[in-house]
């Protein structure tokens, strides 16, 4: 039996013919970049969010970057993040000129740990960029407390968990600044690349607003140097259909995690159910000592798996500059080392559960 990590065809089948229609739609307006689909996405889309502003961008990534633009950081300043996460939480911050600077993660969650946190902070820190990992939430109440204290700023890279809860408020319009992709694997994904700014700051929208198109206001006329960053009108067409099946995939997620928890958590480490968290489970990783073996043989059994992620940034080459050595986060560095995602999507029958179960099962009983 094949279980494959996503099933994007699947999903189709499910909206194709609102998705084609909304595209023809699209297609003989002739408006193709900020248009109607556009504005009516953002407003939908903050709502869900409860967020009082979304401006939709380029990707998850250029997100991110205008929300360190918007925050006015740049060379000389500091900004801390995780070591583990995907490069561009690191990237935009080198990519503005200013210095990512790592803080270890908690054991149980992945996400930045809190009382790591003030022993990093320096003068020059601005700001902190906190990830939801996998879509589990980070913990915001103890990050907005120290944020507070020091007066940082903090952006929610939220690429990984739109929908995902903290003490009932949705994750990315907790922090000054929000960031979601749409990248096409994403919980929300459209077909191409995408992305979101969330705020409840109303300058700061109209900052994000002006940057994301090449920092004018008035065509031809430019306050600021910004980026060529969009959500088109195509991305935005299919994004409106899919968001409406957005909470019964992210339940169907839920459920199976549960079910793999149900037989897993007496035998492996699973990803923890934390009080007052919402985990939308936009994957779900377990720890294990023979990784590579336990991959291989589910990849014999048809099963897919991936590594979310083997290199911690402050490993990664590029980032060598920085001074960072092995042993410096040693959280980040043993979860990288043993964390495997097992296949989460929305279509996952019962069969290919079970099959998934009854073989990581059989593989760690025998590898005790
Ligand atoms: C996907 C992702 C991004 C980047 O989003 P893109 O839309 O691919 O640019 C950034 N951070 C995290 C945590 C992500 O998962």
């Amino acid at each position: 039996m094949q279980v494959p990590m996503l099933d994007l065809k699947g999903e189709l089948e499910l909206f194709k013919e609102p998705i084609v229609n909304n595209i023809a739609e699209v297609v003989h307006s002739g408006a193709y970049i900020l248009g109607e689909k556009g504005e009516q996405f953002e407003k939908q889309v903050a709502e869900y969010l409860h967020a009082s502003y979304g401006l939709g961008v380029g990707s998850g990534t250029d997100a991110l970057q205008l929300s360190l633009k918007a925050l006015d950081i740049g060379p000389g300043d500091e900004v801390i993040t995780t070591p583990f996460t995907f490069f561009a939480t690191g990237e935009v911050i080198a990519q503005e000129g200013a210095k990512p600077v790592f803080v270890d993660i908690e054991a149980d969650t992945y996400n930045l740990d809190p009382s790591k946190i003030e022993e990093a902070i320096t003068e020059k820190t601005k700001a902190i960029i906190v990830v939801h990992l996998y879509g589990q939430t980070a913990n915001m109440k103890d990050i907005m407390t120290i944020a507070n204290k020091y007066n940082l700023r903090v952006i929610e890279d939220a690429c990984q968990a739109i929908g995902s809860e903290y003490e009932g408020e949705r994750v990315g319009a907790i922090g000054d600044l929000g960031c979601f992709s749409f990248f096409p694997t994403k919980n929300l994904g459209a077909f191409g690349d995408a992305g979101l700014v969330v705020t409840n700051n109303k300058a700061m929208s109209e900052k994000i607003r002006i940057l994301r198109n090449h920092g004018s206001e008035v065509k031809y006329h430019h306050s600021m140097t910004g980026m060529n960053s969009r959500l088109d009108e195509l991305q935005a067409a299919i994004l409106l259909v899919k968001l409406a099946y957005l909470d019964t995939f992210l339940a169907n997620r839920k459920k199976i995690a549960s079910n793999y928890t149900e037989h897993f958590q007496n035998i492996v480490k699973c990803p923890p159910i934390v009080e007052g968290r919402e985990h939308t489970f936009h994957q779900y990783c377990i720890e294990v000592e023979h990784r590579e073996e336990l991959a291989d043989q589910l990849k014999r059994k048809g099963i897919a798996t991936a590594i979310y992620y083997p290199i911690p940034l402050h490993l990664q080459p590029v980032f060598q500059y920085l001074g960072y050595k092995e042993g410096d986060f040693p959280v980040a560095e043993q979860v990288a080392k043993r964390i495997l995602a097992l296949p989460i999507h929305p279509m996952l029958t019962e069969k290919q559960q079970n099959h998934v179960i009854s073989s990581v099962t059989s593989f760690i009983n025998d590898n005790k």
